[in-house]
């Protein structure tokens, strides 16, 4: 049975350090962290979940695009963990659309991210996968990724007055 793990809030030293890689030998270790994660994400309702955002400062992420009502369109996909994730772009383009973190409640913004990346990461067998990823899919793994530098999604914002309280996010028309 997972547990539901607390998450850590901004402010929390633990979401400004880079995070350890992960050894392939302590991959079977990590499965009951990877369980927690994921039942900590699906209890959430988020569609990521950064290893720091639970209290563990490792390079371990999972990325679970579905439907929402901001992404009608985002494809639905099964969590997927992601062990000592990197990305390279595929294109220069970057696209800005709203963001979320569970780690900063209550209010949205508008992020620049790149539209294509190309994604390479150990999956929870130890197996290596590569992946191209575009669009909501490549955004939300780019904020996931950022968790494991000490990034949050406001350290990318251009303007201040790209924030927004989640009250007024949730008034947006869908475009
Ligand atoms: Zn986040």
């Amino acid at each position: 049975m997972a547990d539901t793990k607390a998450i850590a809030q901004l402010g929390e030293r633990i979401l400004r350090q880079s995070a350890q890689a992960v050894h392939l030998n302590d991959i079977p270790a990590a499965k009951r962290l990877m369980d927690d994660m994921l039942h900590t994400l699906d209890v959430a309702g988020g569609v990521g979940l950064a290893a720091p955002q639970v209290y563990e400062s490792v390079r371990m992420i999972i990325v679970a695009s579905r439907p929402t009502a901001r992404y009608p369109n985002a494809p639905e996909m099964p969590a997927t963990i992601m062990i000592n994730p990197e990305f390279t772009t595929l294109a220069d383009t970057m696209e800005k659309d709203w963001e979320g973190c569970l780690s900063i409640p209550g209010i949205r913004a508008l992020v620049p991210r790149y539209q294509r990346i190309a994604v390479s990461y150990t999956d929870q067998t130890g197996l290596p996968q590569q992946a191209q990823l575009q669009g909501f899919v490549a955004r939300v793994f780019q904020h996931e990724i950022d968790h494991l530098e000490g990034l949050v999604y406001l350290d990318r914002v251009e303007h201040n007055r790209d924030i927004i309280s989640e009250s007024e996010f949730f008034k947006l028309p869908v475009t």
